[in-house]
């Protein structure tokens, strides 16, 4: 099959499940799992952090960080399409006692800086304290420009506000952008990365910042339920991951160029947006579910009910992206 329904979608090589069995484990809850140890400090070092603290997914990671940064009756900033405000099941209310005050995003995925500073509410028992401003980065694909983000986390921080990414791809971001991913998590407090996306591990994200943050989001680690014992099988796959599988990101990315090219070429399908590994496409709605169908019986999977979107990842080939291409000619020329 080649699918491009998410990069989630990657599965691990010989040569990852290899590292995994060769895992040195101990229990993590007890703080003595030696690989679960050196995913944490190789990722605080290459993040330019004091910590990290490796999770079960990318949403856990999110929630224990948002948490970390704001107690009941707090209040986080955040884009009305960021992943922790629209997909992950509004938990920092449900179960951090946190309100979101979500802005609309700007096209570029940026939360305007006049937006920003309206929302920050005075100090009044009134109001729910403001206290974080959480961005995204890549958001919809695309990456948050550098000169933006220093300015919204300068605004923050006169504010008094602390910041988060949720950098799930911000690896991408830093090949995209052909910077260092420390450079890319500089301007925030705390950033959470995701392992089983693009970079191609089966499970697992990893939070980074200042130690005192990350001993607190290590207690809601637990009483969330994601303290896992010999979780070094899974550190191991993350750190194969970020030693073999992050220079191909580039290749995903010149693949989702390549495909966004090949699919601008069809008169019923308009491109919205493609970057880094995502392409964004309109199809027209009556034709949605007969061509997903369509491209499903020829081994391609996608889903364009609620967004036509494309992903690419290291299990597809530029290959597989001509005949994604040449299936939906095929389609619209029946
Ligand atoms: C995937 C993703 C997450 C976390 O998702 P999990 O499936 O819980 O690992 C968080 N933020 C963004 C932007 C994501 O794409």
């Amino acid at each position: 099959m080649i699918d491009l329904r998410s990069d989630t979608v990657t599965r691990p090589g010989k040569p990852m499940l290899a590292a995994m069995s060769a895992a040195l484990v101990g229990d993590d809850v007890w703080g003595d799992d030696p690989t679960v140890l050196e995913l944490q400090a190789t990722l605080a070092e290459r993040t330019g952090k004091e910590a990290g603290l490796f999770f079960p997914s990318g949403t856990q990671s999110n929630l224990a960080a948002l948490m970390a940064h704001c107690a009941r009756g707090d209040e986080y900033i955040v884009g009305q399409s960021a992943h922790t405000y629209k997909y992950e099941g509004g938990g920092a209310a449900v179960l951090g006692s946190i309100q979101p005050q979500p802005i609309e995003n700007a096209p570029d995925g940026s939360l305007p800086l006049d937006k920003i500073a309206a929302a920050i509410k005075p100090i009044d028992n009134h109001f729910a304290r403001t206290k974080l401003l959480a961005l995204e980065n890549t958001i919809g694909g695309k990456v948050l420009p550098a000169e933006y983000v220093a300015k919204a986390t300068q605004l923050a921080r006169d504010r008094g506000l602390s910041t988060h990414l949720d950098g799930a791809r911000v690896f991408n971001a830093a090949v995209a952008s052909d910077k260092p991913v420390r450079e890319l998590c500089a301007p925030f407090d705390t950033v959470s990365i995701c392992f089983s996306k693009g970079l191609g591990a089966p499970v697992g994200s990893v939070l980074v910042g200042p130690k005192a943050l990350i001993d607190a989001a290590s207690r809601w680690r637990k009483v969330l339920g994601g303290g896992m014992r010999q979780s070094g099988l899974l550190a191991a796959a993350c750190l194969y991951a970020l030693d073999h599988h992050v220079d191909g990101l580039a290749q995903d990315h010149a693949n989702a160029a390549h495909l966004a090219a090949g699919l601008a070429q069809i008169e019923q399908i308009r491109i919205d947006s493609h970057a880094t590994n995502m392409v964004f496409a309109h199809v027209p709605d009556a034709h949605c579910a007969p061509l997903e169908a369509y491209l499903k019986e020829r081994g391609i999977l996608t889903q364009m009910l609620y967004a036509s979107r494309f992903v690419t990842h290291r299990d597809v080939s530029r290959e597989d992206i001509d005949t994604v291409v040449r299936a939906v000619k095929d389609y619209f020329a029946r």
